[in-house]
């Protein structure tokens, strides 16, 4: 039996230690913590439970498809729902807006409530909707980094239509150009942000992120989003993966420019295929010597700071899914990817996973997770920036919510970009690896596979397609589709 290591347990090393199982390789995971899921991940304080990074699940099939690969059915481990709502969004000036997931009752509450013309958002959705049956095939699914997949019509077809594709505009342009307020522009720039990227620079094409959303739906699996973790790792385990938790690579072993195996703690683990979930940056720097000088890489995604909120209150107006925009989004951008900083006007997203269960805070009590985008880290002074952005989160969740909020918490935790980094060793704490602030940003990408080593393949947010639960799931695919069965 061929015999394959996984270097981290992150959400790409689980979904291709799966894969690599259902090829009847004998497959071991080595993982540097000493828990599944990388950086979907949680903690638990005094009652209360905080998913401490991913928090909205899309395009779910892709979790599925891994527990029919080893003949299991998923809804016997997860129960993963479809949500009605996947938003509620409050402005600076007051008005507040359901984002449903049926884009009938999306564009019907975007004309009620702020007096966008429905037809603009069915308009929108629908061309999302085209261009990602258009295009993920190729730019989710497929390695671009190999002849074959550009030898076929559909491939072929999707790069000659740049008009379609609309990758010489912002994603901000194209809105500004559907949608005729601001308020809606904004709800749909936000979609930049689901991969860390700057919705005033990066391409249009990103547009299809609402699709997924308002189209396919957005989801949430009973139990937290960690639930998503932890059942893929027993499910490998049920099927042979063996996890060695607590135990750092160190380095790959070579031989004849082939890999054959990895160092790690004191033992040598032989194997005929390496497939790392690390951050590539970190990864060429440890693995392959390689020095990376951030300035000649893709620019780095937003990471963020996070506060984990025990409150001893409910609060009546927000819902699982809730966003507080900044006054001036662009201004916010140009702080974060210019400045390395944080605007003192934030965009804060709040995630209460205890909307939907019950058992993540006690009775009378609700879990907050309160999140601003945050540059990479840059060296920058985070006990300032932390501090400063804390006073500046409360005194706007209390002006929109109309509550007060220091006195209700009573359990507080944070998640800083170099705690990240610290964490899961992603570079500087980015993420979704490298943003998608350039137009070239798909082609610009890690492979999935080295072009230095025989047997040494990448999965993850680091390299291609890119960051965010489905993209890495994408990405173990296409690693474990170059890889002939046993
Ligand atoms: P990672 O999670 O980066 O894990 C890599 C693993 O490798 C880690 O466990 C690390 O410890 C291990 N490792 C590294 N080096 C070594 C070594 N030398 N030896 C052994 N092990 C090693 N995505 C969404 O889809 N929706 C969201 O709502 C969303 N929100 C997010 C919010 C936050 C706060 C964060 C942090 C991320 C969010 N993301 C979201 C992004 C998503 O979580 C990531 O894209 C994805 O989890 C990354 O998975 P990965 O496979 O790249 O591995």
């Amino acid at each position: 039996m061929k015999k394959a290591v996984v270097i981290g347990a992150g959400i790409g090393g689980l979904a291709s230690a799966i894969r690599m199982a259902a090829k009847n390789y004998e497959v071991t995971v080595i993982e540097q913590e000493a828990y599944p899921g990388g950086k979907m991940s949680e903690i638990r304080t005094e009652d209360f439970r905080f998913d401490t990074g991913p928090s909205l699940l899309t395009l779910p099939h892709l979790v599925e498809e891994l527990f029919t690969l080893v003949g299991e059915k998923a809804e016997d481990y997860l129960t993963i729902r479809k949500l009605d709502e996947s938003c509620r969004y409050f402005y600076p000036e007051g008005k507040k807006v359901h984002a449903w997931t049926s884009p009938e009752k999306f564009s019907s509450e975007l004309e009620s409530k702020l007096g966008e013309p429905k037809e603009n958002t069915l308009r929108y959705l629908k061309k999302a909707k085209r261009l990602y049956h258009f295009t993920a095939d190729l730019f989710l699914f497929s390695s671009l980094h190999r002849m074959k997949t550009f030898r076929n019509r559909k491939a072929f077809g999707t790069l000659m239509r740049p008009g379609l594709l609309d990758p010489f505009r912002s994603l901000h342009q194209a809105n500004r150009k559907s949608f005729q307020t601001k308020e809606v522009q904004q709800i749909f720039d936000r979609y930049a942000t689901y991969n860390g990227s700057d919705p005033f620079r990066a391409p249009a094409t990103l547009k299809i992120i609402s699709h997924l959303e308002h189209n396919t739906g957005a989801f949430f699996p009973s139990g937290g989003m960690y639930k998503i973790a932890s059942e893929l790792h027993r499910l490998a385990a049920r099927h042979g993966v063996t996890f060695r938790f607590n135990t750092r690579v160190n380095s790959l072993t070579t031989a004849d420019g082939k890999v054959t195996g990895v160092e790690a703690g004191n033992m040598h683990v032989p194997a005929d295929i390496v497939i790392s979930d690390v951050d590539i940056h970190h990864f060429k720097r440890q693995f392959l010597n390689q020095e990376v000088r951030r300035r000649e890489q893709p620019e780095l995604s937003s990471s963020a700071l996070i506060f984990f909120w025990g409150m001893n209150t409910n609060s009546k107006e927000t819902g699982l899914h809730n966003i507080l925009f900044s006054t001036n989004y662009m201004e916010e951008f140009r702080m974060l990817f210019s400045q390395s900083a944080i605007s003192d006007d934030p965009t804060i997203y709040l995630y209460i996973s205890s909307k939907m269960e019950a058992n993540d805070a006690p009775p009378g009590k609700e879990n907050w997770f309160v999140m601003v985008n945050a540059p990479a880290d840059n060296g920058q002074n985070w006990d300032n920036l932390v501090e400063r952005t804390r006073r500046h989160i409360i005194a706007k969740l209390e002006s929109q919510l109309d509550m007060q909020i220091e006195k209700h918490i009573v359990v507080e935790k944070r998640l800083t970009p170099r705690d990240i980094e610290h964490r899961t060793s992603s570079e500087a704490g980015a993420l979704y690896g490298s943003s998608s602030n350039n137009i070239f940003s798909a082609f610009m990408r890690h492979p999935n596979f080295s072009k230095q080593l025989k047997g040494l393949y990448f999965t993850g947010g680091s390299v291609h397609p890119g960051g965010g639960i489905p993209l890495c799931l994408a990405s173990a695919k296409i690693v474990s589709d170059m890889i002939p069965k046993e």
